[in-house]
């Protein structure tokens, strides 16, 4: 392959600002703006300008080979897409707000594609029909659009983005994990590749149902994503997949249950301060309707209960709050009273901490009126066991028993098992060996092709601006002229030698920029190395300077090339 021409700085249309756009949040936002990279159209929506082009197809480049490495296969499907395919899936109306809709001239509805499960499976039915076509995995790098509600994060989360999306294809489940295996080992390599510090966490599946899903998690500070990690082993989960598991625990010594007046304590802070007890040693009651029926959640007063996490444990059935006209034909609840001793006709669902043989204060189903030593397995019965609470900072690690951390991350990339959802939906059968048909199993796998040059510009930045992993970077080395002719004739000359050596080169050549603002304009761009050629040129020295650790040398040209090319 030709090496690529020497980018010349005075033809770059690249315009660097000093000062941070007002609108910009979060660091690679203020950074990728003010280097030039990216252009705001509106809300969401970028111009990649010539330097941000260079690191989105560089990221691109790496996700491809490693994509083609596993056999997969690309193509392009359109982002311009009819309703049908989404209706059939039932996502025309699950995804809500989140969808471009349109119409075409005659009125047919379409939607710009957010993500393409039904179009591959339709693409397959239509190229596959035995089981000697399969496995196939197709991926492509395109174009998505999802109408994000807060899409304030420069392309982090973006209206228009880039995704690398696969999807495999398999007749068993083997097949299947072994697909998902190749992928998830495929990102390994992406992200170490790309340079990115990443977590593998277990996820929710959330609107895409199926079972196996992970998500890989860039930590940064401007991530969106709350996720636990372990400092003492390598457990990394997302908030919602932490499960506490608890050991029963002997509760004889409990003397009998006793009702207790609690006037005036309608919140669990006012019943322990009453008391004169932890709000950890009582027990609260949240009821909520699942399918319409109530149910009663008991979890330590001291925890709240993460309701997307109990929807998560109890889908399909629908998880809804009470609201006062469901407590009218019941008398047995008293609302703020509840107690789960003698709640015969509801369901109960308790945290793990709430263990066989543990004491609790709760309601006594009385109004003003609580109950002590309440004990599980001896004054009531939990129907099931169900880590139902908001993770904290401190809650033992699941693997290791370490207090965890709560930190915030940017989700890179999401690999799911989706099994036979969109295969049921378009009938994706294929004629098995035994000459009946089988139906298809599928995976989907994406990666914020565009979201991870923000993610790296969080990750690698500094306080003087970008600085790029070597393989990411839009040039292997940004050579600076100093000012003078004599110098702007010699970065050239060596621009050039540095091409010709294989390198992918930035040349500072403008003429009337002081050097200072050269200088700072290379660290805000964050090209790995910066070459410059200043006072000693006329001997034949440069200064070779690297942009992350600052340390800067004098050496002949030569020396310079051989040391970027080793
Ligand atoms: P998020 O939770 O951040 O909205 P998601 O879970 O909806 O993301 P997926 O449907 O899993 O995203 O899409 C696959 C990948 O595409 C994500 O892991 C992420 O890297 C990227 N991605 C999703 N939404 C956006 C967006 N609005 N802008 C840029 N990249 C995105
Ligand atoms: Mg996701």
């Amino acid at each position: 392959m030709a090496a690529a021409q020497v980018q010349r700085m005075s033809r770059l249309m690249a315009k660097t600002l000093r000062d941070d756009p007002a609108d910009a949040e979060t660091l690679s936002h203020k950074l990728l703006v003010r280097a030039g990279y990216v252009r705001r159209n509106a809300a969401g929506i970028w111009t990649w300008l010539p330097l941000g082009k260079k690191v989105l197809d560089n990221i691109s480049t790496v996700v491809r080979e490693e994509m083609d490495a596993i056999g997969a296969q690309e193509v392009l499907l359109p982002a311009l897409l009819p309703k049908e395919a989404y209706e059939a899936s039932g996502r025309w109306d699950e995804y809500g707000d989140l969808l471009f809709r349109l119409k075409d001239r005659k009125g047919g509805e379409y939607l710009l594609g957010p993500t393409h499960e039904e179009i591959f499976t339709q693409t397959v039915k239509d190229q596959c029909t035995s089981y000697k076509d399969l496995p196939v995995m197709l991926y492509q790098i395109q174009t998505k659009y999802r109408d994000e509600a807060r899409p304030r994060s420069g392309v982090l989360r973006g209206r228009e983005f880039q995704m690398k999306d696969s999807y495999s294809f398999d007749t068993t489940d083997e097949g299947l994990a072994e697909s998902y295996a190749l992928h998830r080992a495929a990102y390994q390599k992406i992200f170490a590749r790309l340079g990115l510090d990443y977590r593998i966490v277990s996820a929710v599946s959330g609107a895409m149902g199926g079972s196996a899903s992970e998500e890989f998690l860039a930590p940064a500070a401007a991530g969106e994503d709350t996720f636990v990690d372990c400092p003492a082993c390598d457990y990394a989960a997302n908030t919602e997949a932490v499960t506490f598991v608890a050991a029963a625990v002997d509760g004889s010594a409990h003397g009998p249950v006793e009702e207790i007046d609690t006037p005036d304590t309608p919140t669990i802070e006012t019943l322990a301060a009453h008391l004169g007890v932890p709000a950890s040693a009582t027990l609260k009651n949240l009821l909520v309707k699942v399918d319409g029926e109530i149910v009663a959640v008991g979890v330590p007063g001291d925890r709240e209960v993460d309701l997307g996490k109990l929807g998560e444990h109890l889908a399909p059935a629908v998880v809804e709050l009470v609201t006062a006209e469901d407590f009218a034909d019941r008398p047995d609840l008293v609302r703020g009273y509840v107690g789960p001793q003698g709640l015969e006709k509801v369901r109960y669902i308790a945290d793990p901490r709430v263990a066989p043989g543990t004491a609790w204060v709760t309601g006594a189903n009385k109004p003003d009126t609580h109950a002590r030593n309440v004990v599980c397995g001896r004054d009531f019965e939990v129907d099931d066991h169900l880590d139902v609470v908001v993770v904290e900072e401190g809650d033992p690690c699941p693997s290791c028993g370490a207090g965890l951390k709560l930190d915030r991350a940017i989700e890179i990339g999401h690999i799911f098992q989706l099994g036979r959802k969109y295969a049921d939906t378009f009938q994706l059968d294929v004629l098995g060996k035994e000459g009946k048909p089988v139906r298809v199993t599928m995976g989907s796998y994406g990666i914020g092709v565009s979201r991870a040059v923000a993610a790296l510009a969080e990750q690698t930045a500094d306080d003087k601006g970008l600085c790029w992993p070597a393989e990411i970077a839009p040039a292997d080395v940004h050579v600076v002229a100093a000012g003078k002719a004599a110098q702007t004739e010699a970065a050239l000359d060596a621009a050039e030698q540095l091409r010709a050596a294989g390198l992918r080169v930035l040349v500072d050549d403008r003429a009337g920029v002081s050097p200072g603002v050269k200088f700072t304009d290379a660290e805000l761009i964050g090209v790995p190395q910066i070459l410059v050629a200043g006072r000693r040129v006329a001997e034949g020295v440069f200064e070779l300077k690297d942009r992350r650790s600052g340390e800067r040398e004098e050496l002949p040209l030569a020396e310079a090339i051989a040391r970027l090319t080793a």
